[in-house]
């Protein structure tokens, strides 16, 4: 869980989208699904209706690339280890929950970004600027850093996550 919320943290990072903290801390809002950790923005209820100035699109992009960082994550941890996941079921629901909210962002930029209402085409689009952006030992070494110092029940504002990821 924790490589995974890493994954979502360090694009955030590298893209320079502050959030608000990254958690392996199980929420407890009803609203939400609960999840076992999550990486926060300041726009949880972000309306993706009311999308409009080329800014907020890009925005939307770059949110799109740091949820798909989670499973990219993910993908390097098993290529690394060849071990799948142990907390499995968690990982799923938060996978479905990513995928959710990759399709409400990118039904925005179909509708107001002038992409194409291809989801299948803007999913695919920014899982490859994604991996240009997380090529190379870097992306991975951060995320290990990170997974280290946020796993098991832990919670790093912004400004933790980043000092952390700077000093490395
Ligand atoms: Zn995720």
């Amino acid at each position: 869980m924790a490589i995974h919320e890493a994954g979502h943290a360090v694009a955030g990072f590298l893209l320079n989208e502050p959030f608000l903290y990254v958690t392996t801390v199980q929420n407890q809002g009803t609203a939400q699904p609960r999840l076992a950790g999550h990486v926060a923005f300041d726009d949880g209820g972000y309306d993706v209706n009311g999308v409009s100035t080329p800014e907020e699109c890009q925005r939307i992009e770059r949110m799109i690339m740091i949820l798909l960082a989670g499973e990219h994550a993910q993908r390097l941890l098993y290529r690394q280890f060849m071990v799948p996941a142990l907390d499995d079921h968690s990982l799923a629901k938060h996978a479905q929950y990513d995928t959710r909210q990759i399709m409400l962002y990118a039904t925005s930029l179909a509708r107001y970004g002038g992409w194409p209402s291809d989801m299948t085409l803007i999913r695919s689009t920014l899982q490859t600027r994604l991996d240009e952006l997380v090529a190379g030992e870097r992306y991975w070494n951060l995320v290990e850093r990170l997974a280290g110092v946020v796993m098991g029940g832990r919670t790093l504002t912004w400004n933790e996550a980043t000092a952390v990821l700077r000093s490395s």
